[in-house]
């Protein structure tokens, strides 16, 4: 049996970059990832760093968009980490924070983007509301139909398939042992320990780091813990190439869309389109399955994306691809230490690409005794209920 001071499974951005922040601290670590570093969620994504509150947060009523403005530190903590990161970790990640536009077509759109603006401004996120003239000097892509934007300067996005990558190298050069192909195939708590064990190896670690994205909830099972993380299949689209056209991240705030253009020129479209979830001989969904391409989807997101710039319609569509995330009972993630299970932590759920970076860094920082009251919101204490009843 090998000895580990941190074991942590999975090996998507989260888990790589817990890896190295621990590694380069000084700890022991050991990450085992199924499949190969950096193929879940975490390599298939649209790469946005977005920092206004997202739509999802504001078509569900006051309560949530309020909830959802409380992570507000938490973004201004991933603005700075992600303006350091290619330095930090050096290496080029295409990280281009140009600034982020959330558009609105209609009255009552305006009517929305100006709450969630001021929502912002009261939690120290400076977004500024724009009219549309103002909008389309800034980003001339834009459709005549835009009424309003709000523009946020720290915005923009990064390559999904090198960030990964990336942490994954800066662990194994600080230290960290990463195993590849490795499903972890059982888990247990003995005492104070966990033992964990993958292919022919078991791994006894003081702590254990479930950072799976949608398996986090069949890890946690192992344990005879619930988490309330539930898989999401999710589908995106690249067109050809095309000189520069679109200079910032382009959200809506009433249509399911984002919008950016990658360095070699493609347009990478999406904004949470569905995708059918795979499910076992059983019929529960299985999130390693491949998830299928809904039709309608990909229709409405182009729809989406050519009202609001229409010169995307002069492209022809190169790739659509599907990945699978995990949305949490209440939509925020969940990132912490499992109080029932001392030593257990967890982080899964939300936009994990945009905020991974930081919940890494804070959890580690955690795990040695430095305050972290920005995780506070996101703790998993707050479904602690769910493992009342669990021995
Ligand atoms: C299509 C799509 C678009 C998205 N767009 C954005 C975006 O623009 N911006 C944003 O911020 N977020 C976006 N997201 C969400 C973001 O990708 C995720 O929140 C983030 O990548 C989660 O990273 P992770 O490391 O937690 O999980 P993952 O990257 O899913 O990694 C989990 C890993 O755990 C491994 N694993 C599972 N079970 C086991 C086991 N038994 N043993 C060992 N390993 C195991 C898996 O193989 C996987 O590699 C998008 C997601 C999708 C699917």
């Amino acid at each position: 049996m090998q000895n580990a001071d941190v074991l942590i499974v999975g090996g998507g951005l989260v888990g790589c970059a817990t890896a190295w922040h621990l590694a380069r601290g000084g700890a022991q670590v050991v990450l085992v990832e199924a499949g190969d570093i950096g193929m879940g969620a975490s390599g298939q994504n649209a790469g946005s760093l977005h920092f206004q509150l997202e739509r999802r947060f504001l078509e569900n009523g006051e309560a949530l968009a309020e909830q959802a403005a409380q992570t507000a530190a938490l973004n201004r903590l991933a603005i700075d980490d992600w303006r350091r990161l290619e330095t930090e970790l050096g290496a080029d990640l295409h990280v281009v924070m140009d600034g982020g536009l959330m558009v609105a077509e209609t009255a009552e759109q305006v009517a929305i983007l100006e709450r969630k603006v001021a929502r912002e401004n009261a939690q120290g996120i400076n977004t500024r509301l724009l009219d549309g003239d103002e909008a389309r000097t800034l980003a001339p892509c834009l459709s005549p139909g835009i009424l309003a934007a709000g523009f946020l300067a720290d915005e923009g996005h990064a390559d999904a398939r090198s960030v990964t990558r990336a942490f994954a190298q800066a662990a194994a050069a600080s230290g960290a042992s990463l195993h590849s192909r490795s499903p972890v195939t059982s888990a247990s708590r003995i005492e104070r320990h966990f033992e964990i064990g993958f292919r022919e190896s078991t791994v006894r670690a003081e702590r254990l780091v479930l950072a799976c994205g949608a398996w986090t909830p069949i890890l946690c099972a192992k344990l005879n813990l619930h988490m309330p993380l539930y898989p999401v299949a999710l589908q995106m689209n690249a067109t050809e190439r095309t000189g520069p056209r679109i200079g910032h991240l382009i959200q809506h705030v009433g249509r399911r869309l984002s919008m950016k253009q990658t360095d070699a020129g493609n347009i990478l479209i999406g904004g949470g389109w569905p995708a059918r979830l795979a499910s076992d001989p059983r019929g529960a969904f299985d999130p390693a399955g491949k998830p299928v391409l809904i039709p309608a989807s990909l229709a409405g997101n182009l729809r989406a994306a050519i009202d609001t710039a229409p010169f995307v319609e002069t492209l022809n569509l190169i790739r659509t691809w599907t990945g699978v995330t995990a949305i949490s009972a209440d939509q925020l993630p969940i990132v912490g230490e499992v109080p029932s299970m001392p030593g257990c932590w967890v982080a899964g759920g939300g936009s994990a690409f945009t905020l991974g970076p930081t919940f890494a860094r804070l959890m580690a920082q955690a795990m040695v005794g430095t305050p972290t009251p920005e995780l506070d919101i996101v703790s998993p204490a707050r479904f602690e209920h769910l493992n009342s009843f669990m021995g």
